[in-house]
């Protein structure tokens, strides 16, 4: 007798479910998937529990008759896969036929469709029919999912507390939102609607729908094109920061996808307006030829993989960096009411929680450098002509740290260290990239005495040193003689400076990137050249750094992401003074 037996179906299907359904969202995502590619025009997902209980899919979509709705639940069923190289060309997302039969597996299943006149019911249980019969001809279809797990008690240990499964599905239905504005989706915990999008087809009211006014007010709509790749979008202002990489939703061709390359282009782009430790709202969109694409078909993962991923981060990030340089950023004092802030405080903090669990979204925080986009700058950027002839006239300084200024627009805070933080960092950034370096000798020189292992890896880079114009000679045992120093160095901080600027080249030892190196000195020594918070500024000092200020490329933020200047608009202060009641 043979040893081997055939599988049953409902043992592959229960495997799959592992597979396909890890969690709540898993099985939201499903069936949303479904009714899109039914056309649906509206959504309307219903949990009880965080969906531990129930989860409920009502769509207006095409709907199913009874054969069809029947051939579902068995697996492979599905008539729209044509060939495997097709799983990016068709506009239907349900393309794998196995989410309905291995949910169905695992589950109770409530089906209730209708194409045409004749409306059917269907209930399934552990991946058996249990009934079927006529029901009424509401065109669409609603599926409800309980018991989920009820026969694999294994897989549902895995599920995780009702809140934390919520976010998640949270972030689900938000993503998918955004990325088929024309739909209107709702989603509901124990009958509180926690996302209600109108499916105007406007993305920008879709962020209104899902972020709330505070954020959809400052949001920067962006469009670019190169060879290979359309991206249109929206990017937020640096004072909308969230604390996680949830934010960033990027779509090809319409589905919602993860690709480091373009996170990394994202990140990158906003290098100094923002901290490291925060991350923008961006909703990006990017259209390209489907051969570029190659995706992972394992059903769970988002991730793809691009070609030309090269090229599309470039356009990634010089489209959103000079969209930033474009804007006026400076936030106000005074914010927007929140539009949904139940939902919001709920749901960021089992984010937080999901985050430190998950790994997925661990990528370094470090800005990379792309060295080949350097030669880019050639393209001449429109100067933001509106920001160059703001002039502030300053009032005086508060708490010996904030400058208070002002004009015909309102009043200014600006926090003095960083502000001078940002115009040192611009200055010593475009003198360490300049090709002509002037020096000045030392009338009494530097000697720096080193350890003997920094003073190999300092010997081993001189001409790092040498490059930036000083000029050094051995002097006895573990040490260096200054004799010339670049010109760029802040007279009277010589000493530190170059003490400063040999402790990042033993620190960067091994990899060392020129890039990298000159912004990290830019830092340092902007940082350490600035006036200090309760420090005494003069007044022309004053009146020099808002100058000066407001003509760098980025005047709104110092090199760190801080911000630098915080306005009250006068309708603000009226508003706030109730000399306007609105
Ligand atoms: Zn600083
Ligand atoms: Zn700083």
């Amino acid at each position: 007798m043979s040893k081997i037996k055939v599988m049953s179906e409902n043992l592959a299907n229960k495997i799959a479910a592992g597979e396909v359904v890890e969690k709540i969202s898993s099985v939201v995502k499903e069936l949303c998937e479904n009714s899109l590619d039914a056309h649906a025009k509206n959504i309307n997902v219903s949990l009880i529990d965080g969906g531990l209980k129930s989860i409920s899919v009502l769509d207006d979509g095409d709907g199913m008759d009874r054969e069809d709705a029947k051939l579902a639940f068995s697996r492979h069923a599905t008539s729209k896969l044509i060939r495997d190289d097709d799983l990016f060309f068709i506009d239907t997302l349900g393309f794998r036929g196995e989410a309905l039969p291995s949910i169905a597996s695992v589950s109770s299943i409530t089906l209730k469709t209708c194409s045409k006149e004749i409306g059917s019911l269907i209930k399934i249980k552990g991946g058996k029919l249990l009934t079927e019969e006529d029901a009424d001809a509401l065109k669409g279809t609603s599926i409800t999912v309980t018991d989920l797990f009820y026969n694999t008690p294994a897989r549902l240990k895995y599920l995780k507390s009702e809140a934390s499964e919520l976010a998640s599905c949270v972030t689900l239905i938000e993503r998918l939102a955004l990325s088929f504005p024309s739909v209107s989706f709702t989603l509901s915990n124990n009958e509180k609607v926690l996302i209600k999008t109108t499916g105007s087809d406007n993305l920008h009211k879709c962020i209104h729908e899902i972020y709330g006014l505070n954020v959809s007010s400052k949001m920067i709509s962006i469009k670019a094109s190169n060879d290979d790749f359309d991206i249109i979008g929206y990017i937020c202002k640096p004072e909308i920061l969230k604390s996680n990489k949830n934010h960033f939703i990027t779509m090809v061709n319409d589905r919602v996808i993860k690709n480091y390359d373009v996170n990394r282009a994202i990140n990158d782009a906003y290098y100094t307006y923002k901290p490291d430790t925060k991350f923008p709202i961006v909703v990006l969109k990017i259209n390209t030829d489907p051969t570029l694409i190659d995706v992972n078909i394992h059903p769970t993962k988002q991730d793809i993989k691009l070609s030309k991923v090269n090229d599309l981060y470039d356009l990634i990030y010089k489209t959103i960096k000079d969209a930033l340089y474009q804007s006026l950023l400076i936030p106000d004092a005074i914010k927007k009411p929140l539009y949904n802030e139940i939902k919001d405080d709920y749901v960021e903090q089992f984010i937080k929680e999901e985050n430190t669990k998950n790994d997925e979204y661990k990528e370094s925080n470090q800005v990379t450098f792309d060295l080949s986009y350097e030669e880019e700058k050639e393209t001449p950027i429109i100067v933001n002509e509106e920001l160059k002839n703001l002039i502030l006239y300053p009032v005086g300084v508060a708490l010996g740290t904030y400058i208070i200024a002002q004009n015909e627009e309102g009043v200014y805070l600006i926090d003095q260290h960083a502000a001078q933080e940002r115009v040192n960092y611009e200055k010593y950034l475009e003198a360490l990239k300049r090709e002509e370096i002037t020096t000045i000798g030392l009338l009494l020189p530097i000697t720096i005495e080193l350890s003997s292992s920094e003073f190999l890896i300092v010997k081993n880079n001189l001409d790092v040193l040498l490059n930036l114009g000083f000029k050094i000679e051995e002097f006895g045992v573990n040490t260096f003689v200054f004799k010339e120093h670049p010109t760029w160095l802040k007279q009277g901080y010589e000493e530190e400076s170059i003490h400063k600027i040999i402790d990042i080249l033993i620190s960067n030892n091994g990899k060392f990137d020129r890039v990298k190196f000159n912004e990290h000195i830019a830092i340092t020594l902007a940082c350490k050249m600035s006036i200090k918070a309760n420090m005494h500024i003069s007044n022309e000092a004053v009146e020099e750094l808002l100058k000066e200020l407001v003509l760098c490329d980025n005047p709104y933020n110092c090199p760190h992401g801080r911000p630098t200047i915080i306005k009250f608009s006068i309708y603000d202060l009226e508003r706030m003074f109730k000399r306007v009641m609105n």
